[in-house]
């Protein structure tokens, strides 16, 4: 494996390589097959799920020497130097970086001139929102009437921060977080093309933690690789993710139901795991506890759930516990979750929402 960075080096290249986001990809590809194409371009959501890969995918698209199509050739000299992004049409603006009015005023100005060799001039604002209002205000005199040869493509994590007056002339798209079947499946593909050993359960993990982001996902990926040495293991990544093992989130339940106070205090006391992320742990505990109400209802765990291998333990404390037991222990649970990140420190929250349950 080389140094590239993973999420780099698999970067999308092309409309069908885009993960998840069907609508987006489907809607591009009909416009750009009818050639139907619009001036300004936004594309919104949460980061790493593929704004600026579709933009400069589409910016490929409308400048491929061939002709404007869904499959750019990857060929000619312009989708070449557009992939490596070094085409003088294509001129790529963060806006986290360039808010001033001076910077706008220079895109103002460079768009009196039609592209040099390209069929349009391209400009792709990532981060749009976040440019000044002086600069949204020069911008729209562009966008109130654009030159024919001037395309936009903005990006945008905070849709909310954009001026209605920009909004309104817009092609709008609204990407969703990518599900964790989809990056579990890319991971794996990827992983097998790299040769790096790895255990699935360990794979499920990270794409679980990876918030519906590919480029998370992948940053993950990368940083298991190295701390592995090129061997992914749930072991290593429980470790990585500071994730506490499920035995230790029952013993605390069983300690709350069994009514062993003491040496549930000091068990908790007494938890040393490096960098443990108490959060999941506390989630994990809810997990178990809906388990545990689900069993007086009869629903069994299923046998792919990685609960399944305690079910006994489960299903013994739903046999001792009553139903509202467990609804004012989930809702404690549920509320202290919310407030986890008010506590002076979240090892202090988590204890406090466990003492809550041992006051009732
Ligand atoms: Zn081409």
């Amino acid at each position: 494996m080389n140094n590239l960075i993973l999420s780099l080096k698999y970067r999308p290249q092309s409309l069908n390589e885009i993960i998840g986001q069907k609508y987006t990809v489907n809607a591009i590809k009909n416009s750009l097959d009818m050639n139907y194409i619009h001036n300004i371009w936004l594309f919104s959501g949460s980061h790493g799920i593929g704004k600026t890969s579709i933009a400069r995918i589409l910016a490929k698209s409308l400048n491929c020497k061939i002709k404007i199509s869904s499959k750019p050739c990857r060929k000619c000299n312009n989708c070449i130097e557009i992939e490596k992004n070094n085409f003088i049409d294509v001129i790529e603006i963060d806006g986290a970086s360039k808010t001033k009015i001076e910077d706008i005023k220079d895109i103002l100005e460079n768009s009196k001139y039609p592209p040099i060799i390209g069929r349009y001039k391209i400009y792709i604002i990532d981060e749009v929102h976040m440019l000044s209002k002086y600069s949204f205000n020069a911008m729209l005199k562009i966008l109130e009437n654009p030159p024919k040869y001037i395309k936009f493509i903005l990006a945008t994590t905070e849709i909310n921060k954009i001026p209605e007056t920009i909004l309104s002339r817009c092609l709008n798209f609204y990407l969703n977080k990518i599900n964790i079947e989809e990056i579990n499946k890319n991971i794996i593909r990827i992983l097998k093309k790299e040769k790096i050993f790895f255990e699935n359960e360990a794979i499920l993990l990270l794409s679980n933690n990876s918030n519906g982001s590919m480029r998370d996902a992948l940053n993950l990926v990368d940083q298991s690789i190295i701390l592995g040495k090129k061997k992914i293991l749930i072991n290593d990544i429980n470790k990585m993710l500071g994730i506490v093992n499920i035995n230790i989130s029952l013993k605390i339940l069983e300690y709350i139901f069994y009514k062993k106070n003491e040496t549930l205090i000091n068990f908790i006391n007494n938890i040393y795991i490096e960098n443990v992320n108490w959060e999941l742990f506390l989630l994990d505990i809810i997990n178990i506890l809906h388990k545990i109400y689900l069993f007086k209802f009869n629903i069994k765990i299923n046998k792919d759930d990685k609960y399944y291998i305690y079910y006994k333990k489960i299903k013994n404390i739903s046999k001792i516990s009553s139903y509202n037991k467990i609804k004012l222990y989930y809702k404690i649970l549920i509320k202290g979750r919310k407030n986890l990140y008010l506590a002076p420190n979240l090892k202090i929250g988590f204890e406090m929402i466990i003492l809550e349950i041992l006051t009732i």
